[in-house]
């Protein structure tokens, strides 16, 4: 049973290896970008509160997020487990998923944080913008992004290192060597 959460700052790769190691675990890989982004697109009552945020590079507000989570984990699928990509993102998060979990009785839960500088950051970034047209992917919003992750995001790093949970695991490598890297350290 494998529940793990992708840490790191936004271009780390985290969406991409979530996706490729879900797949090979058959797990599903929940993105709460994906799922903002996908109701930004469809125009429902979420999309609609969450798109200013998301186009700034802002947090959605927790209440929005943390709803979405506790309906997309109670979802049967996630029985098998899970890993989380892009939740959580501040501590308020992190204290809301540990209650969410303590309460089903699942709390071995591993955090893998991947490491990457910030130059290398900036250009996957700046590459993704012009490859997928994320409204998110500019210059100002992908300073702010990653400001952002500084300050809110960052600090579960401790977090998590604290209650001996955490790994990491250097992100500056080719794709595979990462997904190697990752299928290495995580007990699936
Ligand atoms: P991502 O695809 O993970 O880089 O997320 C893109 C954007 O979606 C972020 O810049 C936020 O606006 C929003 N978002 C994704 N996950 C969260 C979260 N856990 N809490 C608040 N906002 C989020």
């Amino acid at each position: 049973m494998t529940r793990l959460i992708l840490l790191g700052p936004p271009g780390s790769g985290k969406g991409t290896q979530a996706k490729a190691l879900a797949a090979s675990w058959h797990i599903p890989h929940i993105s709460t970008g994906d799922i903002l982004r996908q109701a930004v697109q469809d125009r429902t009552p979420l999309g609609l509160q969450a798109q200013s945020y998301q186009e700034r590079g802002e947090l959605v507000p927790d209440r929005l997020v943390m709803d979405l989570m506790r309906e997309r984990l109670d979802q049967p699928d996630t029985n098998s487990g899970w890993i989380l990509d892009g939740f959580p993102r501040n501590l308020a998060q992190a204290s809301f998923l540990d209650e969410l979990l303590q309460k089903r009785d699942q709390n071995s839960v591993e955090v893998i944080s991947l490491e990457v500088p910030d130059e290398v950051l900036i250009e996957r970034m700046h590459e993704r913008g012009k490859k997928e047209g994320r409204k998110d992917d500019t210059d100002d919003v992908i300073r702010h992004r990653l400001e952002v992750y500084r300050e809110q995001t960052a600090p579960l790093i401790s977090y998590y290192r604290e209650r001996q949970q955490l790994t990491s695991v250097n992100g500056n490598q080719p794709l595979w060597a990462v997904t190697a890297a990752l299928q290495e350290v995580i007990h699936s």
